[in-house]
C-alpha cells in the first residue's frame, strides 16, 4: 500500500478493528488501487467514502417453527453504493452471517457489478438463519416475516436483491410473494425468480456458466482449451452445479466435489448423469454428498477432519480448480498443494474463497488467477439482464440469454486482462478487476458530486 491508501485502511481499523473479512477485501482492493492514487489524486476523497456503506439496516425476524416455538433472527441489508445503478446483490441465509460478512460481500458486490457493464450499484443482505433442516412450512414462515420488514427499505428502482448462499428459487419465491401482497405490484423486485413469473432463462446457470467461459478466455491467452483438462470443483450447490455443466459440455473431465460435510473425489469423472444425480440429491432431497459415493463405487467420500489445516480436496492433481463453496475456503497451504499438484488456472465461483496468503502465491507463482468479483460475475450480470426484461416486460430466448452472457464474460476478462497491463502488471486479473471496477464508480462519484 502506499501512503494514501494505507491512511485509509488504517482510519477503517480504527474505526472498527471487529471486522476481519471486511478489512480483508478491503486491504486487497487498497493495494491494487495504490498505483490508481499516484497517477489520479482526485480519486482520494472517493476512497475515504467508498469503504463506507451509503446505508445500513438491520431488523429483527421473529417467526414460529412447526412446534409453535418462537425464534428471532436478525436481518440486514447493506446499501453500499448506488453511483452507476440501484443497490444490487444477494441476500445470504446462514448461520455465519454478521455484518462483517455482509460489508465483504457488499463491497466486492460494487466492483463486480461496476465489471459487468450493466448500469448496477451494490448491495448485500441476508440472515443469520439456517435453511439446512427446517422444513417448506418453517422456511416459508421465516421468508415472509423477513420481507414483511425488507420491504420498506428496497424497490425496483432503488434496490433489487437476489440469492446467496441459502437463497435459492424456493426462498425467493416465497419473499417475492409477499412483496407482492404487502406492495400490490408485480414488477422486478428480486432476481432469480422462476420462469413462468417474471424470471429469466438462464438466471440459474449464470454463475457457474460464466465462471467457465472467465477461465475459458484465461487459457484462451496461453493458446490453450478446457477440453481434456481435469477439474477441482467445490461446494455443490448452485454455482457448483452449473460451472460442473459447463465443464462436461467443454470436455473437461471434473473429478471433486464437496458439502459442509465431506467431499467426493470420482477420478472417472462427473458425467451427465451422476450430475444430474447431485442435482436432485441437492435441490430436491436436500440429501447431502455423501450418497453420491454410496450410489457410484467410481467415488470416495471423505468427511471434513476439522482438525487438518488444509482441504484435502485441493490436494488431488489436475490442471484448473473452481472453488464454488465459500469464502477462504483456500489457505496458503491448500494454494500450495495446488500449485504442487499441477493447477494453473483458477476461477473463482464462490466470492473471496482465497486467503490473502493463498492469492499472494497464486500471483506471485504467475498462473491464470480469475479472482471473485470478475470470475463469478456472471450470476449478478444475468439478474442485470432479467431486470431489463422485468422493465421491457419481455423474455429474452435461453440463446439470446447465453449470447449477451458470454459475451460480458469475455468483456470483463478483457477489460481485467487491458486494465492490468496498463498498470504494468500484465496477467494479474486481480489488479485488472479491482482498477477497472473502482475507476468506473470513482468517475461517477465525482461526476454526481458525492464526494
Ligand atoms: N449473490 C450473487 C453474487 O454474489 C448474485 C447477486 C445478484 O444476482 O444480485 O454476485
Amino acid at each position: 500500500m502506499n501512503s494514501i491508501t494505507k491512511a485509509v485502511y488504517d482510519k477503517m481499523v480504527a474505526k472498527d478493528p471487529n471486522q476481519p473479512e471486511f478489512l480483508q477485501a478491503a486491504m486487497e482492493v487498497l493495494e491494487s488501487l495504490s498505483p490508481v492514487m499516484e497517477k489520479n489524486p482526485q480519486y482520494e476523497p472517493v476512497l475515504n467514502a467508498i469503504v463506507e456503506p451509503e446505508r445500513l439496516l438491520q431488523f429483527r425476524v421473529p417467526w414460529y417453527d412447526d412446534m409453535g416455538n418462537l425464534h428471532v433472527n436478525r436481518g440486514y441489508r447493506i446499501e453500499m453504493n448506488s453511483a452507476i445503478g440501484p443497490y444490487k446483490g444477494g441476500l445470504r441465509f446462514h448461520p455465519s452471517v454478521n455484518l462483517s460478512i455482509l460489508k465483504f460481500l457488499a463491497f466486492e458486490q460494487v466492483f463486480k457489478n461496476s465489471l459487468t457493464t450493466l448500469p448496477m450499484g451494490g448491495g448485500k443482505g441476508g440472515s443469520d438463519f439456517d435453511p439446512k433442516g427446517k422444513s417448506d412450512a418453517e422456511v416459508r414462515k421465516f421468508c415472509q416475516s423477513f420481507m414483511l420488514e425488507l420491504n420498506r427499505h428496497i424497490g425496483p428502482n432503488t434496490d433489487v436483491p437476489a440469492g446467496d448462499i441459502g437463497v435459492g428459487g424456493r426462498e425467493i419465491g416465497f419473499m417475492f410473494g409477499m412483496y407482492k401482497k404487502i406492495k400490490n405490484e408485480f414488477t422486478g423486485i428480486l432476481t432469480g425468480k422462476g420462469m413462468e413469473w417474471g424470471g429469466s432463462l438462464l438466471r440459474p446457470e449464470a454463475t457457474g456458466y460464466g465462471c467457465v467461459y472467465f477461465v475459458r478466455e484465461m487459457l484462451k491467452t496461453r493458446g490453450e482449451k478446457l477440453e481434456g483438462k481435469t477439474v477441482l470443483v467445490s461446494g455443490s450447490g448452485n454455482v457448483s452445479q452449473y460451472a460442473i455443466e459447463k465443464c462436461i459440455e467443454l470436455g473437461a473431465k471434473v473429478v471433486t466435489c464437496s458439502d459442509s460435510g465431506g467431499w467426493i473425489h470420482d477420478p472417472e469423472g462427473i458425467t451427465t448423469e451422476k450430475l444430474s444425480y447431485i442435482m436432485e440429491l441437492k435441490n430436491v432431497k436436500r440429501a447431502r454428498i455423501s450418497e453420491y459415493a454410496t450410489k457410484y463405487t467410481s467415488a470416495t467420500y471423505t468427511p471434513v477432519d476439522s482438525a487438518l489445516d488444509y482441504n484435502p480436496l485441493w490436494a488431488v492433481k489436475a490442471d484448473v480448480a473452481l472453488p464454488c463453496a465459500t469464502q477462504n475456503e483456500i489457505n496458503g497451504k491448500d494454494a500450495d498443494n495446488l500449485l504442487a499438484g499441477g493447477v494453473y488456472a483458477v476461477g473463482e465461483g464462490a466470492n473471496m474463497p482465497t486467503t490473502p496468503d493463498g492469492v499472494e502465491k497464486f500471483v506471485k507463482e504467475g498462473i491464470l488467477y480469475g479472482p471473485g468479483k470478475a470470475a463469478n460475475a456472471g450470476g449478478v450480470a444475468v439478474s442485470g439482464l432479467e431486470m431489463a426484461q422485468n422493465s421491457a416486460r419481455y423474455n429474452w430466448t435461453r440463446e439470446e440469454v447465453d449470447a449477451k452472457l458470454d459475451t460480458i464474460m469475455t468483456t470483463i476478462h478483457k477489460n481485467c486482462a487491458d486494465t492490468a497491463a496498463e498498470y504494468g502488471m500484465p496477467g494479474n486479473y486481480v489488479a485488472g478487476a479491482n482498477i477497472a471496477g473502482f475507476i468506473k464508480v470513482a468517475e461517477a462519484m465525482l461526476a454526481q458530486g458525492l464526494v
